[in-house]
């Protein structure tokens, strides 16, 4: 079994940065990362906020940049979900792509995924007009009409990047208050092809081979009424990958890992950084800032083994 100082688990922008500063600290690094690196930013179509870069930059763009940075370092990499860690501090034992590696220490930097809304048959409709990735999906649905539905940035500012490609882009809020950012918003409502739906829930999805339509109801009035549409892209929130933690590793309600601020979890040795863990905002900045000060724990805790 190949031994390594500390195994990564997740490729996106914590984790990059973690494997990047132990490495940079003479620390043998293994990051194990179930897809392409990079992780939500190839789902991002455009950041206007990460430093660096005042004119934004292309999600792909900014990934292929950090793994460019990686490349240029010594860390192992394994493609594969990890599906357990198990073992005492300093002995982790982490299951990934059928093999085992042991680690002294190891950084959850596994991120979050998309929450569903729930709805009956929404499972069998994904792929056949219900997605989770405006920048994945869309192009499907060139000229054609769209909804999306949720109230933060993510909802925001993809319905932005849906009105370049579809015909009419409808965004569905349960609120009459956006949570995601004013500017987004403005441009929301500036743009000739979008109508947005407040207070409003999507009851209902029709269609038997792909989706065709939605029911929608009005919260405050309880009035229904059918929208046709083609697509639907759902932006209602996040929750954490962490089902391949030990149990007793200490979560919040909602299931992200609780840390201290030098991203210490519960059990000594174990360090999470990025959207995975409870805290108050999950941008690629704050996650690479988790990865940087998680690498730097790590690296104290393995001084004092
Ligand atoms: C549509 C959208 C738009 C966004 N826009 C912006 C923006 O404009 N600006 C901004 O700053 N942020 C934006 N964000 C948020 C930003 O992308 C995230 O906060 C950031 O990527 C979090 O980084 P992370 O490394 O913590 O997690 P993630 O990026 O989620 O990466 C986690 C990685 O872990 C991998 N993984 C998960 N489980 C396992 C496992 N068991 N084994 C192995 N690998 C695993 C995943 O495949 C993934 O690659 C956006 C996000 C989305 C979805």
């Amino acid at each position: 079994m190949k031994s390594y100082d500390a195994v990564v688990i997740g490729g996106g922008p914590a984790g990059i940065t973690a494997a990047m500063y132990l490495a940079r600290s003479a620390c043998s690094v293994l990051m194990c990362e179930q897809l392409a690196p990079g992780g939500q930013v190839l789902m991002t179509d455009f950041l206007e906020n990460y430093p660096g870069h005042p004119k934004g930059v292309k999600g792909y763009e900014l990934a292929d940049l950090f793994i460019a940075h990686l490349e240029n370092l010594p860390v192992d990499r394994v493609v594969g979900a990890a599906d357990s860690v198990t073992g005492p501090a300093g002995k982790f034992i982490t299951r990934c792509a059928g093999h085992e590696y042991a680690g002294k220490t190891v950084l959850a930097c596994t991120g979050a995924r998309h929450r569903a809304l729930g709805l009956e048959r929404e499972d069998e409709l994904i792929g056949r007009g219900v997605s989770y990735c405006a920048l994945c999906d869309g192009n499907f649905f060139r000229g054609q009409t769209v909804a999306v539905v949720g109230g933060g940035n993510s909802a925001l500012e993809e319905a932005l990047y849906l009105s370049k490609i579809a015909g009419k882009v409808y965004l569905i809020h349960r609120r009459e208050m956006f949570r995601g950012s004013k500017i987004f918003l403005d441009r929301l409502k500036g743009t000739a092809n979008v109508a947005i739906l407040p207070d409003t829930i999507i009851a209902e999805l029709h269609g038997d081979s792909s989706l065709t339509g939605l029911t929608l109801r009005n919260v405050r009035s309880g009035l229904e009424q059918r929208l046709p549409i083609d697509g639907l892209f759902v932006y209602v929130g996040i929750e954490p990958a962490t089902d391949f933690l030990p149990a007793e590793l200490q979560r919040d309600a909602q299931g992200f890992i609780l840390t201290d601020v030098e991203m210490r979890t519960s059990i000594p040795g174990i360090f999470a950084a990025g959207d995975t863990r409870s805290k108050l905002c999950r941008q690629v900045i704050t996650a690479a800032g988790d990865g940087a000060t998680a690498a730097q724990a790590a690296f104290i805790f393995l001084e004092q083994l």
